[in-house]
């Protein structure tokens, strides 16, 4: 096909093969496990089947990336990731706001393979890079980050890692491929959880990490032995719905600025954290990476009882997750941070009456309707 550059092209037409035997449009599905081996060996756990590659070509090209895996989950390909290229006795490098299933992976999994780990304030750029030891193999970024939406300077990390020949994976999730590529900032791998913005429905699990080609051959090479690859059924999900991110998270986008808007201008709501308000202590960093926009997820802290409020609301929807066309709320202290101390909540800044919202793709009006009433 012809190379095509808007993302919104893109979305559509990359990886589409169509079906050539009834002229039909879109790709068929392939569950073929099987394959003749004489030219390439294709099977679904070598991360190369049709319905797999289809999705891969369409991330890739929305992040600038020579190539990619498909994986069964968003922890799948930044586990995988990491153990590609990590070995006992090496030490990663992360920043110290993550989400949280990354952050006890550190603790438990990376501890019980001998790989040490820091994890430090990447705010002061100068002090990130402090914490890099002659055994630092790997430095993991997040941004936004979940859920107090601060930003890390990635082509600032990509600098400093080159300067010490870092391999750098970003957790890409929240932007989303449409709002931020990280790859041309200078970092080597993105990761997504395909479950949030790229699947856009939540009714499925997925994850993807881009990457130059000689980076993805040296994962595949050890996703082959962990095996977290998708099947062909929920592949072409993925691929369907990859067909309208563009406009989905360009909606999302429009939505969330305008409820960030709105409650930064309400009394009853103390503190708002959206990397588009231009008092967000990031602002600058944040208009210069987010290239196409900020993002659909904010948080917000509440005067009054954030029970209550949660209770009142109609339309947006008390869940965790993120990312559907569907706005939905959760409460960090109840879930992504339920695992955390109150000590430890406190020194991350996470209150109680914190609030998360992932806007959805409805009328925006209606949402700052829906929140009124509840307020
Ligand atoms: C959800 C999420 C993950 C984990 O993804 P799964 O698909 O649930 O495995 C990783 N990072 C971020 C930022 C997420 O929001």
């Amino acid at each position: 096909m012809k190379k095509v550059h808007s993302k919104l092209t893109q979305s559509v037409h990359v990886g589409s093969v169509g079906d050539p035997q009834f002229g039909g449009l879109v790709n068929p599905i392939y569950p073929s496990s099987a394959y003749d081996y004489d030219t390439l060996v294709r099977y679904p756990r070598y991360f190369n089947t049709p319905n797999q590659t289809a999705v891969v070509q369409k991330v890739a090209a929305l992040e600038n990336a020579e190539d990619g895996l498909l994986f069964s989950s968003g922890m799948a390909a930044i586990m995988t990731s990491m153990f590609a290229l990590l070995k006992s006795g090496d030490h990663v490098l992360f920043q110290n706001d993550l989400y949280g299933g990354t952050h006890h992976a550190a603790l438990t999994e990376l501890k019980r393979y001998g790989i040490e780990h820091t994890m430090t304030d990447v705010t002061d750029l100068k002090n990130f890079e402090r914490a890099i030891r002659p055994n630092t193999k790997l430095i993991f970024i997040e941004t936004p980050s979940n859920p107090l939406l601060k930003i890390t300077d990635i082509g600032g990390v990509a600098k400093i890692a080159r300067k010490y020949k870092i391999t750098t994976i970003i957790d890409n999730t929240f932007a989303s491929p449409v709002n931020q590529n990280p790859i041309d900032f200078g970092i080597d791998i993105a990761t997504h959880s395909g479950t949030k913005y790229i699947g856009g429905h939540s009714d499925l699990c997925c994850g993807v990490a881009v990457a130059s080609k000689k980076l993805i051959e040296k994962i595949r090479a050890s996703a082959m032995h962990f095996g977290g690859s998708l099947d062909a059924h929920a592949a072409y999900l993925v691929e369907r719905s990859l067909k309208t991110i563009v406009i989905r998270v360009q909606q999302q986008n429009k939505n969330a600025m305008a409820i960030a808007r709105f409650l930064s201008a309400e009394s009853k709501i103390n503190a708002v954290h959206y990397p588009g308000l231009k008092d967000h202590p990031s602002y600058a960093i944040a208009k210069r990476q987010m290239k196409n926009g900020f993002g659909g997820m904010l948080s917000f802290e509440i005067k009054s009882d954030p029970e209550k409020f949660l209770k009142k609301l109609k339309l947006i929807r008390k869940a965790v997750s993120l990312g559907g066309v569907e706005s939905t709320i959760a409460q960090p202290v109840k879930t992504s941070h339920a695992k955390l101390t109150a000590q430890e909540r406190k020194e991350a800044g996470i209150s109680d009456k914190l609030l998360r919202l992932s806007v959805g793709i409805e009328d925006a009006a209606e949402l700052i309707n829906d929140i009124k009433q509840a307020l």
